[in-house]
């Protein structure tokens, strides 16, 4: 078979990426600008910031890309890119950006949802086999699913609030540390030990989870003892938390393990990047002699390869978007 050469763009928050990769696993080029230094002035992403930095970069991506590639436009055989779930103004840009080559060039065009991207990484490096569990742990969304095939999801459960990256980036702002938190606070709990008595996010026996109660007792526990001139032992927090978050996470695919006798995993999504999640999922599933997917760590965080091998298996299928494609914020995955 001819080999498949799709150009992917990926625009839904902070960072400007296109990569090219070739059968939905070789990553010919992949490039990233990234405007985390301007948006950690502010403590967080400003989506108007956001939009107005992809304008200026996407054009130069494109360019350095190709480049690196030694590759020109009429080479590759579609345009994929992430439609879903980010920031609106952030993926007109590079929505925008796609269509338009793909008119230009005569080129089928792809939508890819961002959080199917995060699992795809781990075809870029390895390959996924079925039926696997999927653990998804970003910056909006925490999801445990089954999938039985491309594209093929079952949901065990979701969160019914925050997402465990927010919850690691909302302690992160409390104890004083900057924007991105997540990695922040994996830093800082290195450093410490796991003392503070934190609440379980335990709720009940389903497989949804829930860190708004765990984000709430550490806000109050650090407001608490600054009104009382007392002082907080950072490292230690940040490594109480991470304990407590992470555990929970174990939990419940343990239990997804017993109740599915599923003996594949992968892991997708920003937070996926954490040494400790890591290290806790790798004991538990020798434990199951399970075979665990972590993407390495240029894969999980927001990048453009993952787009283009989420976008393959769609290729083959001619699952093509019309040009009335457009972003949206939300992005089920099912
Ligand atoms: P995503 O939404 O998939 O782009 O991932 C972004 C989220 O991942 C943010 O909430 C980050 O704080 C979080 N994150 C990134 N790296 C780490 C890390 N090493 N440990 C914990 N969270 C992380
Ligand atoms: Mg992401």
């Amino acid at each position: 078979m001819k080999d498949v050469y799709i150009l992917a763009i990926e625009s839904s928050c902070d960072e400007t990426s296109m990569a090219i990769v070739k059968n939905g696993k070789d990553v010919v080029s992949l490039t990233i600008a990234t405007q985390m230094d301007t948006h950690a002035l502010y403590g967080g992403v400003v989506p108007e910031i956001a939009s107005r930095m992809h304008t200026e970069a996407i054009t130069l991506v494109l360019e350095e890309t190709l480049k690196k590639a030694n590759m020109k436009m009429e080479d590759m055989d579609a345009i994929a890119v992430t439609c879903k779930p980010g920031l609106t103004g952030s993926l007109i840009v590079g929505i925008e950006c796609a269509k338009t080559l793909a008119l230009i060039y005569n080129k089928p065009l792809i939508g890819v949802n961002h959080l199917i991207g995060h699992i795809y990484a781990n075809n870029i490096d390895d390959k996924m086999e079925f039926p696997m569990l999927a653990l998804i742990v970003s910056g909006g969304h925490t999801e445990l699913v089954i999938m039985e095939d491309d594209y093929k999801f079952k949901r065990l459960g979701e969160t019914l609030d925050d997402a465990i990256g927010e919850a690691y980036d909302k302690v992160a702002r409390v104890i004083g540390l900057k924007y991105p938190g997540g990695p922040n606070v994996e830093k800082l709990a290195l450093e410490g030990n796991d003392t503070y008595n934190l609440p379980k996010p335990v709720m009940d026996d389903t497989y949804n989870f829930s860190y708004s109660g765990l984000k709430s007792a550490i806000i109050n526990l650090v407001h608490n003892a600054e009104q009382r001139g007392e002082e907080v032992r950072r490292t230690d927090l940040a490594k109480s938390f991470q304990v407590v978050a992470i555990d929970e996470l174990v939990r419940k695919v343990e239990k997804a393990f017993r109740e599915t006798g599923i003996k594949r995993l992968v892991v997708a999504g920003g937070v996926s990047a954490n040494k400790y999640l890591k290290e806790e999922m790798q004991k538990l599933c020798s434990k199951y002699e399970a075979k665990l997917l972590i993407p390495k760590l240029l894969y999980c965080t927001d990048n453009a390869a993952m787009i283009g091998a989420a976008a393959y298996p769609l290729y083959l299928k001619k699952e093509f978007s019309d040009y009335s494609l457009n972003a949206s914020s939300e992005g089920d995955l099912l």
